[in-house]
């Protein structure tokens, strides 16, 4: 067991570095200006590109650049904004419950916490990791379809429930790489390992990824 943890560590020390040094310019790739209105985006961003995020959120701000201005809109309203980002009608209920909790609750400040977070309807895990990891630099792993796929193969999870992957990530790498490896995990998945025919050939992680050897 010791054992394992330790060629776990290595390969997630070795996986860090070589992604690191593959996209030395890896972030988020929402956009990050405001705090709550990068937590919108993350509502926003389930199921959806972030590029299509962004643009559907700017159109947004626009129209209502604060939060109480989002709280007191009809649903169609919202709904008729964001529909190009999908699942409408839960999105629109989740980001008006969000601009409530952030006029009646919160004073204006996104929580650092992700259970105060996760009562949101719609907000879960994972996009509350993303909300207190950008906003506060608070470590917490985003495990996205992206994220979750590349573990799987590099070896560093044998699952493919997001809770255990992220159990997993968090039991091999530092801490201080969590937020990191996330966005790393979204560059290796988008460039090289992608869904359908990964490019193995071309892959920095090739000569030591558990599915290529
Ligand atoms: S070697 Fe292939 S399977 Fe492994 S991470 Fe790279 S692209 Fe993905």
């Amino acid at each position: 067991m010791g054992s394992r943890n330790t060629k776990g560590k290595a390969l997630a020390l070795k996986t860090y570095e070589t992604l690191s040094f593959a996209f030395p310019d890896s972030i988020c790739s929402l956009e990050t200006d405001f705090p709550e209105r990068l937590a919108i985006r993350g509502i926003l961003s389930a199921q959806c590109t972030d590029k299509r995020v962004n643009i559907t959120a700017r159109e947004l701000f626009d129209k209502f650049p604060e939060m109480k201005d989002i709280a007191a809109q009809d649903p169609e309203t919202i709904a008729e904004i964001i529909k190009p980002c999908g699942l409408t009608k839960s999105k629109t209920k989740s980001v008006i419950a969000f601009a409530k909790k952030m006029t009646d609750e919160w004073a204006g400040v996104v929580p650092n916490d992700v259970d105060l977070l996760m009562e949101v309807p719609g907000i879960g895990r994972k996009i509350a990791n993303l909300i207190v990891g950008e906003i506060y630099g608070t470590p917490a792993v985003v495990v996205d379809t992206h994220c979750k796929r590349v573990m799987k193969r590099i070896g560093i999870t044998d699952s493919a429930d997001p809770a255990k992957v992220e159990k997993d990530i968090m039991k091999v790498f530092p801490e201080e790489y969590w937020i990191k490896i996330g966005h790393l995990s979204v560059d290796l998945g988008r460039k090289y390992c992608t869904a359908q025919s990964p490019k193995c050939d071309e892959c920095p992680l090739a000569s030591f990824c558990a599915r290529r050897i």
